[in-house]
């Protein structure tokens, strides 16, 4: 197994697809992309020649270039299974605990919904990566378009319970406005305010801050933080269940003015 380099495409206002590639494999994937002119443009850039295409979920910008790219690379198109029908020129439908190799970059299937039904992530194990798309965010969590607070949880826990060391890429940067609203609820966790620090220095320079790994958002995303006695105490639900208080993380994060 070569090595995988994977590489920020920023893409209309705030998305990122994500060029994921092997060199010595002749692989390169591409997450989720919005658009295919800056996708080409970065291929171009690396000198890559696109063969996959990955889709978390079906909404525009994420799958916005699908079909400009497989015309011009011929690439195959991998998504959800549960979801196929929105997916513009799916090849390859995956489902819950399936994987797909890409050369030798062996990618596992997570079912994740609750942003959207059929929502999936993609953990490349080996090379300890997980792309979330709007499920898991830095610091923050996709909307429940088409699912609610259980599913969504259930979903969160999938992702939980990957190895610390897992780099975790998602579709937004939406990393310092939900790290202000982290802090309304829990500004007392101090590996929380060294972490934004450092987000807004980073995003100060106009850089991604991204990727993020699985033992940094534990310590840090308020979603995953429902067991936080001061998260609890924020929210007035000192004696609610896990489910409940993310629940109601999930609604103020809805109405919140950062
Ligand atoms: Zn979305
Ligand atoms: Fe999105």
């Amino acid at each position: 197994m070569g090595k995988f380099e994977i590489q920020p495409v920023p893409c209309l206002r705030d998305n990122y697809a994500w060029l994921a590639f092997d060199r010595d494999e002749g692989v390169c994937a591409v997450v989720d992309p919005s658009e295919a002119k800056p996708v080409m443009r970065a291929l171009e850039t690396h000198g890559l020649t696109l063969t996959h295409i990955l889709n978390t979920h079906h909404h525009p910008d994420h799958v916005g270039g699908n079909l400009e790219l497989q015309a011009k690379f011929g690439a195959v198109i991998v998504g959800p299974g549960k979801d196929k029908a929105r997916i513009p020129g799916i090849g390859v439908g995956v489902v819950e605990n399936d994987s797909y190799a890409a050369g030798s970059h062996v990618a596992k299937v997570l079912e994740i919904p609750a942003h959207t039904r059929g929502h999936i992530a993609f953990w490349f194990e080996q090379d300890k990566a997980v792309f979330t798309g709007d499920t898991l965010f830095a610091m923050g969590c996709g909307r429940l378009f088409e699912g609610d607070p259980p599913t969504m949880w259930n979903s969160l826990s999938k992702l939980v319970h990957l190895p610390d060391d897992t780099r975790v890429y998602c579709g937004h940067e939406y990393t310092e406005a939900n790290g202000r609203f982290a802090l309304s609820v829990e500004g007392g966790n101090p590996e929380l305010v060294r972490r934004m620090a450092e987000v807004r220095a980073i995003r100060a320079q106009g850089l991604p801050t991204l990727p993020s790994n699985i033992g940094i958002e534990k310590k840090t995303n308020p979603f995953l933080r429902a067991s936080s006695l001061e998260i609890r105490r924020s929210l007035g639900l000192q004696d609610a269940d896990d489910v409940e208080v993310f629940a109601e993380t999930r609604r103020r994060k809805d109405s919140f003015q950062g």
